[in-house]
């Protein structure tokens, strides 16, 4: 894809978006576009074919995030980052994120696949969507991007050079924060209603859960074990009944395995929570099936395809994945109660209009958190964690 001549940053017009997306389109085609993001970070342009309908998307990040009203200054760099990460996991996981057509770093875009014809799969979920193939593609995605960019597959150089070139600490700081420290804390950005104050004050006072969750965080900080995706919740997954694509990775890193899991994890888990009878077993389904689909492929992967086994030493592939299975469910708590009483909340909760629902639901993703985070080291497997659900 050619750039454009423009060389400092501004926010892109709908004319300029077009013109950067033309050579992608027949000659003469008659283009339109539209900016379709919700625009808290970045803007999503969608330029499409008035005759075909035919699309592609731009996503631009904004120097700035909108949050709690105030501007905070954000790295244009994320845009690089997130473009590099959607074609080094793209390498792997075939099929499961959007193709890339070009990027620019001065103006921090890239051009990729346009994938209106999917919806964002918490929206879906949220309608009741079960989305039977959504477990096994995500399953299959973590493993293959897991895998392949950790030292079970890379040449250690290899596998530094790209730690070094997927640094994103502005990103990760916002995780930090948001995910491991501010709701653990009585920090002005948290926010719950005055109904869950009680539940919330005990977080704040549970020094045992503080304490697994400083050993969380300082894993996130320290243990750079595979490019992650970093923020992979239902949101960053456009998916229907066949198909299944992972968007958005501008908190791309190199991480622990069990983070990018653990979201995935967590943000079913929430959904369970909303749901009951058959509704719920179909996400208690999703939840075992993303954990069996994962330990299979990334252990087949292993097998076939791994360098670093230290030298077949027996044992060794187990503690490795129960490692990753333990941090995953530790992850899984703080993401669960981030999203009740942190500063980013989801709609499958905050959408309950019935109030006392609303926030016997909240108190119940409250509970699973601090039970996951507590108890990952005994939990015995993932039907372990369904039970969790089950018995609500
Ligand atoms: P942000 O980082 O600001 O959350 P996202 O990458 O999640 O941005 O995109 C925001 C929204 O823009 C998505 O929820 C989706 O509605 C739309 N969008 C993003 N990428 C695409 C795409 N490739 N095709 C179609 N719509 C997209
Ligand atoms: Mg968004
Ligand atoms: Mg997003
Ligand atoms: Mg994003």
């Amino acid at each position: 894809m050619a750039t454009t001549a423009i060389t400092t940053y501004h926010a892109l017009t709908e004319a300029e978006a077009i013109a950067l997306a033309a050579e992608l389109f027949p000659e003469g085609a008659r283009l339109e576009c539209r900016e379709i993001g919700d625009g808290n970070l970045n803007y999503v342009f969608r330029v499409s074919d008035q005759e075909s309908g035919k699309g592609v998307i731009i996503k631009q990040a904004l120097p700035y995030a909108k949050v709690v009203g105030e501007s905070w200054p954000l790295t244009l760099k994320r845009a690089a980052i997130e473009a590099a990460a959607l074609r080094k996991h793209g390498e792997f996981a075939t099929g499961l994120v959007p193709e890339v057509y070009g990027t620019d770093e001065k103006l921090a875009y890239t051009v990729m696949e346009d994938l209106s014809h999917l919806t964002i799969a918490r929206e879906g979920l949220i309608q009741g969507k079960s989305y039977p193939k959504l477990s096994t593609h995500i399953g299959e995605y973590l493993a293959q991007t897991l895998f392949h960019t950790s030292d079970f597959a890379l040449h250690p150089f290899e596998k530094k050079k790209l730690a070094a070139e997927f640094s994103n600490p502005e990103l990760c700081k916002i995780t930090e924060d948001l995910v491991f420290t501010d709701p653990f804390f009585d920090y002005d950005t948290n926010d719950f209603e005055p109904e869950l104050r009680q539940a919330v004050e005990a977080v704040w006072r549970n020094d045992a859960l503080k304490l697994e969750v400083a050993k969380l965080k300082r894993s996130f900080l320290t243990e750079a074990e595979a490019l992650l995706h970093g923020d992979l919740h239902t949101g960053s997954i456009f998916a229907d009944d066949n198909e299944t694509k992972v968007i958005d990775p501008e908190f791309a890193f190199y991480g622990p395995i069990g983070f990018d899991v653990g979201l995935f994890l967590a943000n079913l888990l929430v959904q369970g929570i909303t749901r009951d009878g058959e509704g719920r077993d179909t996400i208690v389904k999703h939840v075992e099936n993303t954990w069996n689909v994962f330990e299979t492929r990334f252990s087949e992967l292993w097998k076939s395809e791994g360098i670093e086994d230290f030298r077949g030493v027996q044992g060794y592939r187990e503690s490795v994945l129960e490692k990753i299975f333990r941090d995953a469910l530790g992850f899984a708590g703080c993401e669960l109660i981030r999203r009740t009483i942190g500063l980013a909340h989801v709609k499958d909760l905050d959408g309950i209009e019935d109030a006392e629902r609303r926030i016997h639901s909240k108190k119940q993703a409250l509970h699973i958190g601090e039970t996951l985070i507590i108890k990952r080291g005994e939990l015995a497997s993932i039907n372990d964690v369904t039970a969790l659900l089950e018995e609500l």
